[in-house]
């Protein structure tokens, strides 16, 4: 299990800034970097594995200085969409030969080392077929094996299944959780896929141009996000913004829309003199058949069935609100409706800096904070709070 350590890595390409003051940790943990197309993920993995030079900062893997160092020099191995694999080789020296040149492993220990690994990614039986006859995701797990077969220190992969079909999809993030669990090697997986981020990270790192806005589990990033940017790009349907005025009466703090109160809570000092957004995932909605019953009425404008449940539209006060509810519950287009707000789930954010000021009063045993034997997540909020 090694360390990596990023500290205040910057990359500059001409004008442009790809990554801004980034610091994070990792150890022996799964951490994705999730963000939109052009956010500085690849360019961080790419400068992770010496495929660029930061223009400013450093890099550590086990406390050593690898900043300046060539790939070679490094001991990381990198899988990207494209397999890459050589197809003049069947998989059996496919997985083998990157343990032909850098190892320093007898033959017999080499025969042993592919078909341990080939076992672990379940493609044994395929050991002497050609690259050519493989499916997809047999492809991917050979060019998996033949990355891990090295024993690298760190793991990085770039979008490596996005080339693959939603279920063999799914069943390889399984199965890449597992065998990473199971080597506990550091590893930096990318994507762009929110919920490929959110389902397979021990932590996962939010940027947005360049910068960190965000690091820690998938429970606490999702129910406590620092800031909009991370409320919105995480979940589906996206979480609900509303402009809203903040009024203090009788030891009270009552939020109004359009000067009608969606929810009142105990003093909320924070909340006054300045613009606010509501923020409210689309789940935490709770619709109701009369329109009479709810702190405030939407009418229905659209609903989309998703077998499971349902995503409502409606139309509050002129804005449009986005709820999900169970598949049994059918409102119709046109429909009146109540809606309220539960307290205990409302997020407020600065309107101008977007900084989270109130996040659900969550029971913090129901979100892991930090995972695994890295614990500096003070260290990351550190470095992510420099970044702002
Ligand atoms: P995607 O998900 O689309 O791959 P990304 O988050 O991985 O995006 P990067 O590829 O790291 O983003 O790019 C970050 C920024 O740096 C982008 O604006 C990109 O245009 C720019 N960039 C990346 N590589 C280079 C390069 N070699 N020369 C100039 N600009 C670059």
């Amino acid at each position: 299990m090694s360390e990596l350590r990023l500290e205040n890595v910057r990359k500059e390409f001409g004008s442009e800034t790809a990554v801004s003051e980034l610091s994070l940790t990792a150890d022996g943990d799964l951490l994705v970097l999730v963000g939109p197309s052009g956010c500085g993920k690849s360019t961080t993995l790419r400068m992770i594995a010496g495929l660029e030079q930061p223009t400013d900062g450093k890099i550590f893997i086990d406390g050593e200085d690898v900043t300046r160092r060539s790939p070679s020099g490094r001991s990381i191995a990198m899988v990207f969409q494209n397999y890459a694999l050589y197809r003049t080789m069947n998989v059996r020296k496919n997985i083998g030969y990157g343990l032909k040149h850098s190892s320093a492993l007898s033959k017999s220990e080499r025969i042993e080392k592919v078909e341990e690994i080939a076992e672990m990614f379940g493609i044994s039986e395929l050991l002497d077929r050609e690259v050519s006859a493989l499916s997809g995701g047999q492809k991917q797990r050979v060019a998996l094996g033949r990355a891990l077969v090295r024993d690298p220190d760190v793991f990085l992969l770039d979008e490596p299944l996005s080339s693959l079909d939603a279920k063999l999809r799914s069943q390889m993030r399984t199965e890449l959780q597992r065998i990473q669990q199971e080597l506990g090697v550091t590893t930096i997986y990318v994507t762009h896929d929110q919920k490929e981020a959110m389902t397979m990270s021990d932590r996962l790192a939010v940027m947005n141009d360049g910068e960190l806005q965000q690091i820690g589990s998938p429970e606490a990033t999702y129910v406590r996000p620092e800031n909009r940017f991370v409320a919105s790009f995480l979940g589906s349907p996206a979480m609900n913004f509303l402009d809203i005025d903040v009024e203090r009466r009788n030891g009270h703090t009552r939020y109004l829309l359009d000067s009608h109160e969606l929810v009142r809570v105990s003093d909320d000092t924070q909340a006054i003199d300045r613009p606010i957004q509501l923020g409210i995932r689309p789940e935490d909605l709770t619709l109701l058949d009369d329109p009479d019953d709810g702190a405030t009425t939407g009418t229905v404008r659209h609903v989309e069935y998703q077998g499971n449940d349902s995503f409502v539209r409606l139309e509050v006060n002129g804005r449009i609100v986005t709820c999900v509810v169970p598949a049994s519950v059918r409102p119709r287009q046109g429909d009146s409706v109540g809606l309220n707000f539960p307290p205990d789930q409302i997020h407020l954010f600065d309107m101008d800096a977007g900084d989270a000021i109130r996040s659900p009063s969550v029971d913090a045993s129901d979100t892991r904070i930090e995972t695994g034997p890295s614990t500096t997540e003070g260290n990351e909020t550190d470095s992510r709070g420099a970044n702002r």
